[in-house]
């Protein structure tokens, strides 16, 4: 089959690659209707040191089960599937409290042996515990939404509901990328009425606003802060969804956020140390958020998104073949669109 290889910054290729075969009773194998680019797919985009071998890439898909391992009940072949980024097996201690992303015997896409999400294919280790039964065809109009689920919208959900975002809390969203406007749609949902996107991307922010923003704010840094201090009355926000993870935004979090209130950050942080110095010990400031466990959400937020209620799938602007998956990863690095739907 074909798969996406990265072998270094701005070197993506689409190579022929073995085709996946169940290996373990509890693998079944999924071929990709639709799979994306992630924002942290990016970070190696920029950075990877040159290897001739490359690397498999790709954590978000949907698709058909092909083939189950005897030990897979409750899928068969034709299902259609999502998959969250982090695949676990659903009955682990940790699984059990809703945190698959901890789960004892899980694991990542796309290393140690396991297919990316940006191929033809897919095996999937721990089918049953992994994948989420969709109950609508591969021809939904539905599609895009229904991916978004196996990372991006359950991102921005996990940094709202961390937050404890609700109908009585104010909301700061620190990001316009497709995380940020999914946390945006996500406090919309958990009942926020007053949520203020930074961002300046003025097509970006506009989605937003109709995800659920009521004010945009442009400025950036200490103009930034000042500005959201001046719309809450100086108080800042109860809570701040941190959606970039670039110390600057952090360093804002900490600025807009109000005194006991809650800053919470998603997508992989791109700094290691955290600016709660004593001012914000002073102030009460609690500081939350991770990694996603989105298969702790999907089954939360599924209705909504087959009864049409929201429509998280809004964030992918931009659908290229597999083929040209490496025009899809410039198209993101450039920022020309902001967030790329992959089809096999
Ligand atoms: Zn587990």
């Amino acid at each position: 089959m074909r798969a996406t290889i990265i072998h270094g910054a701005g070197d993506v290729r689409v190579e022929t690659v073995p085709d996946p075969k169940i290996l373990e009773p509890t693998d079944a194998v999924v071929r990709v209707v639709s799979a994306c680019i992630c924002g942290s797919d990016l970070w190696p985009y920029q950075s990877m040191p040159a290897s001739e071998q490359g690397a498999r890439i790709g954590h978000e898909f949907l698709g058909v089960i092909e083939d189950t391992g005897s030990g897979v009940e409750g899928f068969k072949p034709g299902d259609l599937v999502v998959a969250p980024f982090v695949w676990s097996d659903g009955t682990c201690d940790f699984c059990l409290q809703g945190l698959q992303t901890s789960c004892r015997h899980g694991g990542m896409w796309a290393r140690d042996g396991v297919d990316g999400g940006q191929g033809e294919a897919v095996r999937v280790p721990q089918a049953a515990g992994t994948l989420v039964k969709l109950p609508v065809g591969e021809d939904s109009a539905l599609l895009a939404s229904l991916l978004s689920l196996s990372d991006v919208f359950p991102t921005g959900y996990h940094c709202a509901r961390t937050a404890g975002v609700n109908p009585r809390t104010t909301v700061t969203v620190i990001g316009d990328g497709a995380v940020g406007l999914s946390a945006v749609l996500s406090a919309k949902r958990l009942g926020a009425e007053r949520i203020i996107l930074m961002g300046r991307h003025t097509d970006r922010t506009d989605l937003g606003v109709e995800f659920g923003a009521t004010e945009v704010v442009t400025e950036r840094g200490a103009e930034g802060v000042e500005r959201v201090r001046e719309l809450t009355g100086g108080d800042g926000t109860h809570t701040v969804l941190e959606c970039v993870g670039l110390i600057e935004a952090i360093e804002t979090a900490f600025g807009v956020v109000g005194d006991g209130g809650t800053v919470s950050r998603v997508g992989a942080p791109q700094y290691d140390q955290v600016p709660m110095d004593f001012g914000v010990f002073m102030r009460n400031v609690t500081l939350t958020g991770g990694v996603a466990p989105a298969r702790a959400y999907i089954p939360e937020l599924l209705p909504d998104v087959l009864e049409g209620r929201i429509k998280p799938g809004k964030v992918f602007d931009q659908t290229v073949a597999l083929d040209d998956v490496a025009a899809g990863y410039e198209a993101m690095a450039d920022r020309t669109a902001l967030k790329v739907l992959v089809r096999p």
